[in-house]
């Protein structure tokens, strides 16, 4: 017999305590907001799947007051990452030991249960914020005020409760329910391969020099990466002649291992999952009060280790425009930049990590060859220089194209405000600034256009030098020489740290302004 509990009301309810589903919980509960995650199951979900993340993430998790740098969770190994043929040569050689413009490093290592577990334990602590274990959303209808979803319990399936919330986020994974209820259509890149993915904890110090490369052998392209402290990961394709469940066996996986040095001797096999690697996403993310992030929106093989991060932009990207929708700040349109800002830079990622993909997977050995002479002679011309990340574009939305920066994550440099030394973010906070580049006076706005900037909560900061007279002072040149390449003096940023405009002088300063104003809709509403 079906029991039903009266509906219980929250601001935000989120399907999925996955990863992504836990940071937007997180950052909207922490701005005050109520919260509701239903989770299908009542433990973590326990397989190998992410092992690294970006500097972005890094400056992310920064705010919630993870050190990637200083916490014992993670590691960064300095290194550069190598992609090698089945001789050993290098076929390319990318830049994961430097630190990115934003102020952390370009690669960290982590184990993705751990994260999940912190993540959990920062939700429990938010009062505002309540975590549903064990209970699956089967039904969600929404109307013009909000959505109300329908839960059952997933052990007995004899429980069923409602939940309304203005705005229901689907976190809820690749297989996404939310997303299927909301009639999003997926676009799916018919790419698929097959990798064995096996976390492994030697017993001892074991290291594999370099540290973090992939193995580009036609006879079996094998992954080989730290997994977070104490930790290494290896995954190794499938090859078409396989059975995907025999080599998943633990057997077959210690084979496998054998050439690396492993045996149950010296090692244990933590976890081992075959997944199927794809490339897809849905082609619009937000339909009404509903919308989906993460997983849910897009799918990416993760060579490139980027789907996680993408999914936790999702998050920081829907928190402040929920926030400020919720708050009243701005109008409920504004979720329509959220699908268009996010999707294009999604994307990016998707075809950057099939591209690696095509890479790695080649099992022909004639291919395998012509791929190792194109790649060893485009390295050869570039005298053995590393690859480094470009900053990738939002795609269009809350940003002033025309200006040079705009659209791509700020650079953050060290300095010292109001007696902390520390990176800008946590020396002097999160939120949209006028930034001043080395221009001490305070009255860059007109009386106007602070009102209404400050109605965002927005802060104008000058940087500059010690002896500039700025607020803040730079303690390195990052600001600087941001303010040389783009030939700006302001910028202006935006609480998910990406840069909104830069502009050389106050009156192109006020022109972006009213032009960003616009385009959150602020004008619209009343005062
Ligand atoms: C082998 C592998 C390696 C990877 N490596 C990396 C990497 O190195 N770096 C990186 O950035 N990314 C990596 N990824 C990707 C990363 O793991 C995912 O992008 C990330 O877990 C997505 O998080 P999410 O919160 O969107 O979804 P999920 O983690 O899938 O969480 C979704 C949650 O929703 C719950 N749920 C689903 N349906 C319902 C329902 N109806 N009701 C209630 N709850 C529901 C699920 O139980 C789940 O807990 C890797 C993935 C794999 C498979």
């Amino acid at each position: 017999m079906t029991t039903s509990h009266p509906a219980s009301s929250s601001d935000v309810v989120i399907v999925g305590a996955g990863p992504v589903g836990l940071l937007l919980a997180i950052l909207l509960g922490k701005g005050g907001k109520s919260v509701t995650i239903v989770e299908k199951w009542p433990d973590i979900y326990d397989r190998p799947r992410a092992v690294t993340m970006d500097a972005e993430v890094a400056r992310i998790l920064a705010t919630l007051g993870i050190d990637c740098d200083t916490d014992p969770a993670f590691e960064n190994h300095k290194e550069l990452y190598y992609w090698k043929n089945a001789d050993l040569e290098d076929l390319q050689i990318v830049d994961w030991e430097s630190l990115a413009p934003c102020g952390w490093h370009v690669t960290y290592w982590f184990n993705q249960p751990e994260l999940e577990a912190r993540l959990i334990t920062m939700a429990k602590t938010i009062p505002s914020v309540t975590l549903l274990r064990g209970w699956t959303a089967i039904g969600l209808t929404q109307d013009d005020d909000g959505a109300t979803l329908t839960i059952e319990d997933t052990a007995t399936q004899s429980l069923v409760r409602s939940l309304r919330g203005q705005f229901v986020v689907g976190a809820d994974g690749a297989n996404s329910f939310v997303r299927d209820q909301l009639d999003l259509k997926v676009i799916d890149k018919g790419y698929f391969f097959d990798w064995l993915i096996l976390d492994m904890v030697p017993h001892g110090d074991y290291r594999t020099s370099p540290a973090q490369w992939q193995l580009c052998d036609p006879k079996r392209p094998t992954t080989i990466v730290p997994g977070g402290p104490g930790r290494r990961r290896w995954e190794f394709m499938v090859l078409p002649s396989e059975d995907p469940v025999a080599i998943a066996q633990p057997e077959s996986a210690w084979r496998l291992l054998e050439p690396w040095g492993l045996s149950p001797e010296n090692a244990t096999l933590e976890r081992s999952a075959v997944y199927r690697f794809q490339a897809r996403w849905a082609e619009h993310w937000v339909s009404g009060r509903c919308m989906i992030a993460g997983d849910a929106a897009h799918l990416m093989p993760p060579f490139a280790g980027e789907g996680m991060c993408a999914g936790l932009r999702d998050a920081v990207a829907l928190a402040w425009r929920l926030s400020a929708i919720l708050d009243h700040t701005l109008p409920v349109d504004l979720l329509k930049s959220y699908e268009s800002e996010r999707i294009s830079h999604a994307r990016h990622y998707i075809q950057f990590s099939q591209d690696l993909g095509e890479i790695i997977c080649i099992v022909d050995p004639e291919e395998a060859a012509k791929r190792d002479a194109r790649m060893m002679a485009e390295l050869a011309d570039r005298d053995h220089k590393p690859i480094t990340g470009d900053l990738v574009k939002l795609g269009p939305g809350i940003w002033c194209a025309e200006t040079p920066s705009a659209g791509e994550l700020s650079p953050q440099g060290l300095v010292l405000h109001n007696g902390r030394t520390d990176r800008f973010d946590q020396a002097v906070g999160q939120g949209w600034f006028v930034l001043a580049l080395n221009h001490p006076d305070g009255t860059v706005l007109s009386p106007a256009q602070a009102a209404m900037f400050s109605r965002l909560g927005g802060r104008v900061v000058s940087v500059g030098p010690e002896g500039s007279g700025c607020d803040v002072t730079t303690l390195d040149t990052t600001y600087a020489d941001w303010a040389t390449e783009t030939g700006a003096s302001y910028a202006i940023l935006r609480p998910d740290f990406y840069v909104a405009a830069t502009a050389p002088d106050t009156t192109a300063l006020a022109g972006c302004l009213s032009r960003l104003f616009e385009a959150l809709g602020l004008a619209a509403l009343p005062d």
